[in-house]
């Protein structure tokens, strides 16, 4: 199964997108700015979506794509993952008439386009192409990362937005094996206060929670701050020597 980055910058600019990654052609992790650029043909492919958190970031084109799928998603409702605290949210603040029309419900009449499925840390999800766990975040708001797995053996986890959580790499440790790690590092060290406060790991913050892992994958940055993303590549690298360390692109594939 392929997996394709739609969008992993920390914010916009240029051809700076947001968080979505592709598997397959129907599947999506988070759905932030990155899914704008996907043809009309491909949006209509999407069947699911599995949610991190309920940042606008890795949100926002969720509602926008509903419009253009809609007739399509009439036959087949788009299929949510997400846990209960998000879905909380996003009925709450954001599907609820004000901001966007409430998509899990158009009205007695109208069929319905938009299903949630709650589900938890630990918990496994098969799809036809793969098998998808959720991993546990630190985050301002309630957040998840995702462990992918395909029946090949392949494997990646994806940390989502997150700060320091021994949890994490606990629960990596405990797989058998792990191919790529794509990690957030949002912030250089100069930033650490506000890394902090906003519950992101900055460099120092990461490469101290590298050196929990047990396994050696491929290590790829995500959610780099738009301006400072060599910076903070070139820093955690200095500090995590024995590991390779890249960033992620925008567009990058994994063959897994
Ligand atoms: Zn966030
Ligand atoms: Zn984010």
């Amino acid at each position: 199964m392929q997996i394709k980055i739609l969008g992993c910058s920390g914010g916009i600019g240029g051809s700076r997108r947001t968080t979505s990654l592709l598997l397959g052609d129907d599947t999506l992790i988070d759905c932030g700015t990155g899914v704008l650029d996907l043809e009309i043909e491909d949006l209509v492919k999407i069947r699911r979506v599995f949610l991190t958190h309920t940042h606008l970031d890795h949100l926002l084109s969720l509602p926008l794509m509903l419009d253009t799928v809609q007739e399509e998603a009439e036959l087949q409702p788009l299929q949510l993952y997400l846990t209960r605290e998000c879905d909380q949210i996003i009925r709450e603040h954001l599907f609820n008439w004000k901001l966007w029309p409430d998509f899990f419900n158009l009205g007695d009449t109208e069929p319905t386009v938009l299903e949630s499925n709650i589900f938890t840390v630990g918990e496994q999800i098969k799809t036809d192409q793969c098998e998808l766990q959720m991993l546990p975040a630190n985050h301002s708001v309630p957040a998840v990362g995702y462990l992918v797995r395909t029946g090949s053996g392949g494997s990646l986890a994806f940390s989502g937005d997150s700060t320091s959580n021994d949890q994490l790499w606990e629960t990596l440790n405990q797989q058998p094996d792990l191919d790529h790690l794509i990690i957030e590092c949002s912030y250089t060290d100069a930033e650490q206060e506000l890394s902090t406060k906003a519950k992101h790991y900055c460099s120092s913050s990461l490469a101290e929670d590298l050196k929990k892992l047990e396994h050696k994958p491929d290590i790829y940055l995500t959610h780099l701050k738009p301006g400072a993303e060599e910076e903070i590549v070139t820093e955690v690298q200095k500090l995590v020597p024995d590991r390779s360390v890249k960033a992620l692109r925008n567009g990058q594939q994994f063959e897994l």
